[in-house]
C-alpha cells in the first residue's frame, strides 16, 4: 500500500467546517494531506505531517476539492452555433432547438457518441471537475434513451433518466401516448443504467400533472428524483420537487416566497446554471436571495449543445460571484459540497479523511482568484482517487 504527501500547499480548502479556521470552506494555510488507496488519510498543517512513500510537492499552491458537477447533458451529437448566433442577433430561448440535437443524436453512432462525451469529460477535468451527472433526454425512443444512458454510465455513476425532456416531434399530437412510453417501457428499459429520474418541468415542455406521474413512475421503478424548473418563467416545479424529497431542483431563476421558504425549509438543494442564463442571456438566478433564506445552493455547468455550452466549473464560480451576488467562498462551496449534497453524496466535495482524493491544484495563492480571474485556466493539475488525470 502506496501512501503520498500533498506538501506546499500555500491555502488548502477542505470544505469541511470542523477543519482549520472552522469557516464555511474549513481553510488551511501551508497545509499538507495524505492520501492512501484513492482516499484522503490525513490533512492538517505541514509541520505535523506524518511521514509517507512518496512525496508531492506544490510550491505554495492553492488546493480546492475538485469540482461536483451536478447537472450536464454531455451525450449528445452535433452543435448549435447557428442558433446561439440567431440569439444573439435578438431572438429569444424557448428551448425549441432540443429536437435539433435529438434528431442528429439519433443518427449518431455510439462511437460519434462516445467520443464527444469523452472529448468533454476530458475538458471537465482539465478545469478541476472529477464527477459529472450526465443526463439522457437526446434520444426519445426507448433504443436511443437505453444507448446514451449506457454510454453515460460509462463516464459516471451518477446518471440520469431524462426521457421527459421535450414530447418528441412524432408524438406533438399526441402527447400521452409519448408519456405513457416514458413511464412503461422506456422507463423499464432505462432504469438499469440510471441512478435518477429528472423532467423538464415548463412550460412549452412538462406540465405540473405530467412532471408528477414521471417522476412518480420513475421512483416506482426505484430511481431517485431531480427536477429541472422553473428556468423560463415561474410555475410548481420547485413545489413538486420539495414535495417529492428530490435531491435537488434546478434552474430556479423565477421563484416565489413559497418557493424560497420551501427550499430553505427541505433537503431539497438549489442548483444554479448561471452559464445557462447567461448563454441565453436571460436573468440571472438570484443565489444571495437564496442563500439568505437559508438553502442549500450548488452550482453546476448544465453543459449542453443549445442553451450553455461550457464544461468549465471555474467560469460557473466566477459567474455565479460576479452575476448571482454570491461570494468567492459561497460559489466554491456550492461547486464543491453543494454539488456532492445535490448528488447526495458524502465521500465527494470536500478534502477530509475517508473522502475520496479528488482535488485541483490552483496555479493561484488562493482560491478566491477562481472569481478574481475569470476566464484564466487556473487548474495546473487534477486528480481524481489519487491518481493524476489532467495536465
Ligand atoms: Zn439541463
Amino acid at each position: 500500500m502506496t501512501s503520498r504527501l500533498f506538501c506546499g500547499v500555500g491555502e488548502l480548502v477542505t470544505c469541511d467546517k470542523t477543519a482549520g479556521d472552522e469557516s464555511l470552506l474549513g481553510l488551511i494555510h501551508d497545509a499538507a494531506f495524505v492520501v492512501e488507496q484513492g482516499r484522503v488519510a490525513w490533512v492538517g498543517h505541514a509541520c505535523g505531517a506524518p511521514a509517507a512513500d512518496e512525496r508531492v510537492e506544490l510550491g505554495g499552491r492553492a488546493v480546492v476539492p475538485g469540482f461536483v458537477d451536478s447537472h450536464t447533458h454531455m451525450v449528445f451529437a452535433g452543435e448549435r452555433s447557428a442558433e446561439f448566433s440567431a440569439r444573439m442577433a435578438g431572438e429569444r430561448y424557448t428551448g425549441g432547438g432540443i429536437a435539433t440535437t435529438v434528431a442528429a443524436t439519433r443518427s449518431a453512432s455510439d462511437e460519434e457518441l462516445r467520443e464527444n462525451a469523452a472529448r468533454l469529460c476530458a475538458e471537465a477535468a482539465r478545469s478541476g471537475t472529477t464527477t459529472v451527472e450526465i443526463k439522457s433526454g437526446y434520444g426519445l425512443t426507448t433504443h436511443d434513451e437505453r444507448r446514451l444512458l449506457a454510454i453515460a454510465r460509462s463516464f459516471t455513476s451518477e446518471t440520469t433518466f431524462l426521457g421527459a425532456h421535450i414530447v418528441p416531434p412524432e408524438y406533438a399530437h399526441d402527447r400521452d401516448a409519448y408519456l405513457d412510453l416514458v413511464c412503461g417501457e422506456m422507463l423499464t428499459a432505462c432504469a438499469p443504467y440510471a441512478r435518477w429520474v429528472d423532467v423538464f418541468c415548463e412550460t412549452g415542455a412538462f406540465g405540473e400533472d405530467e412532471t408528477v406521474r414521471v417522476l412518480s413512475a420513475g421512483i416506482g421503478a426505484g430511481l431517485m428524483p431531480r427536477l429541472h424548473a422553473n428556468q423560463l418563467g415561474p410555475g410548481a416545479g420547485v413545489a413538486i420537487a420539495v414535495e417529492f424529497g428530490a435531491a435537488s431542483v434546478d434552474h430556479c431563476v423565477y421563484l416565489t416566497d413559497d418557493d424560497l421558504e420551501a427550499l430553505s425549509t427541505s433537503a431539497t438543494v438549489a442548483t444554479l446554471l448561471p452559464a445557462a442564463d447567461f448563454s441565453t442571456r436571460g436573468p440571472f438566478a438570484d443565489g444571495r436571495r437564496l442563500l439568505d433564506a437559508g438553502a442549500t445552493v450548488a452550482l453546476a455547468t448544465d453543459c449542453n449543445p443549445g442553451s450553455s455550452y461550457t464544461t468549465s466549473m471555474p467560469f460557473v464560480i466566477a459567474l455565479a460571484v460576479h452575476q448571482m451576488g454570491m461570494t468567492p467562498a459561497e460559489a466554491l462551496l456550492a461547486a464543491t459540497a453543494g454539488g456532492a449534497q445535490a448528488l447526495r453524496r458524502d465521500d465527494i466535495g470536500r478534502i477530509a479523511v475517508g473522502c475520496r482524493a479528488d482535488f485541483a491544484v490552483l496555479d493561484a495563492p488562493s482560491y478566491v482568484y477562481l472569481a478574481y480571474r475569470p476566464g484564466v485556466p487556473l487548474v495546473s493539475a487534477t486528480w481524481r482517487d489519487g491518481e493524476r488525470v489532467a495536465r
